[in-house]
């Protein structure tokens, strides 16, 4: 989720009952918070970013994130890069609001609602938790409209989202062995790929080897060839098996 500097107020929030939200040109704080955040991004949110912006995943990593690696991750986080100048905007922020709207990333589309997933196994089971961000410099809640959880998730489109972003979810905060430390520093760049710059990945794919030694039906390998969301399905199968060994991909 967007994350600002100033603190935030994480509110308790049972998804039965409303809160009051809206968010519109009218609004004073009107595009106020799309700023000096610390917006990580998922693989689903760049790949809508980087399509609906028609360039290539690497160009996307170079020109609008930063890649973190913090001592405390097990693997590495990219982030939506603010503006350098005064105010720190988000690059894609207008006076009318979001350019990208259609294609926002999920934190976005979630606010002021927040979603955190706690492990629950091993094997990358998760539960949920949704929570109410209340910024005071938000106006949003002084308007009137009443909103349930499921009625705010089906208006702010998350559906697709949330399907691709909790499988990553369930590999990033997988507890299992990546085996020997001398095996990271290439299995850190396997998930960097196939997680972050998918263009990267479809020519690994398809320009080595690797259908030559993996049995992928003809019909899948002809849909990733064009098609991004097959692609980093089939992505997600082949980080279990190459990052822990999970039987997702059969060997020829
Ligand atoms: S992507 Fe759009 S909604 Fe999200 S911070 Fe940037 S301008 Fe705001
Ligand atoms: S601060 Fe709240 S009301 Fe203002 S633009 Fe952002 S989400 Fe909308």
């Amino acid at each position: 989720m967007p994350s600002h500097k100033e603190a935030n107020i994480f509110k308790p929030f049972s998804s039965k009952d409303p809160f009051q939200f809206e968010c519109h040109a009218g609004v004073s704080c009107f595009t106020e918070c799309c700023a000096r955040l610390r917006l990580l991004l998922t693989p689903y949110d760049i790949l809508r970013m980087k399509n609906r912006l028609n360039i290539l995943s690497d160009q996307f990593l170079e020109q609008y994130t930063e890649t973190l690696f913090d001592h405390h991750a097990r693997f590495p986080m990219v982030k939506l890069s603010m503006g350098k100048e005064e105010g720190h905007r988000c690059p894609f922020v207008t006076d009318k609001g979001c350019s990208i709207y259609e294609d926002r990333p999920e934190a976005c589309r979630l606010y002021p609602v927040g979603r955190a997933s706690t492990l629950v196994d091993r094997e990358g089971e998760t539960r949920e938790k949704y929570f109410i961000v209340g910024e005071a410099h938000c106006r949003g809640f002084q308007e009137k409209k009443q909103w349930t959880l499921t009625e705010w998730l089906n208006h702010e489109g998350v559906k697709e989202y949330k399907a691709m972003n909790d499988r990553w979810l369930g590999i990033m905060t997988s507890l299992k062995s990546l085996g020997p430390e001398t095996h990271l520093a290439r299995k850190h760049q396997m998930f960097f790929m196939a997680s972050y710059n998918l263009d990267k990945f479809r020519t690994f794919l398809f320009q080595s080897k690797f259908f030559d030694h993996f049995e992928v039906n003809e019909e899948l390998i002809g849909r990733m060839e064009t098609d991004d969301v097959s692609l980093m399905s089939f992505g997600f199968d082949w980080l279990k098996f190459s990052l822990f060994g999970d039987k997702t991909l059969k060997v020829k």
